[in-house]
């Protein structure tokens, strides 16, 4: 992170300087239910590195810290509902991403065909 940039919300949980309910936490990511749920399960997971916007980012330049995050994706929705599981990934304001700072949503627990959109 540069000096001139505002650290992101998310960076806030992982260094404990704002609450959050923290479902799963490693040594690269951390995973807690999102504040506003737009589904019976919200949980968003987050690589703790801030280097990274977006997941075309995080793909680029490290390809092996996305594929955890689906695994971590994949476990969640083992424990928290059925193992089956929407990611979304907002990239960009236009889609309605707020927080610029890698994250998966991990939606689940009853979502139907049509209600694709967070909104
Ligand atoms: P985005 O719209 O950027 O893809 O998703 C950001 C998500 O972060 C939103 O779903 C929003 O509800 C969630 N969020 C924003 N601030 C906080 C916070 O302080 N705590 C938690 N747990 N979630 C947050």
């Amino acid at each position: 992170m540069s000096e001139t940039s505002q650290k992101s919300i998310f960076s806030m949980i992982v260094d404990r300087e704002i609450p959050a309910d923290i479902v799963f936490e490693s040594d690269r990511i951390i995973a807690f239910r999102d504040i506003a749920p737009k589904a019976p399960v919200h949980l968003l997971v987050v690589p703790k590195t801030a280097d990274y916007r977006n997941v075309t980012e995080l793909a680029a330049a490290d390809p092996a810290l996305l594929a955890e995050v689906v695994a971590t994706a994949q476990q969640l929705a083992n424990e928290h509902t059925s193992g089956e599981y929407r990611l979304v990934f907002n990239t960009g304001e236009s889609v309605g991403q707020t927080v610029f700072h890698v994250h998966a949503h991990v939606m689940g627990g009853g979502l139907t065909e049509g209600s694709l959109g967070l909104g």
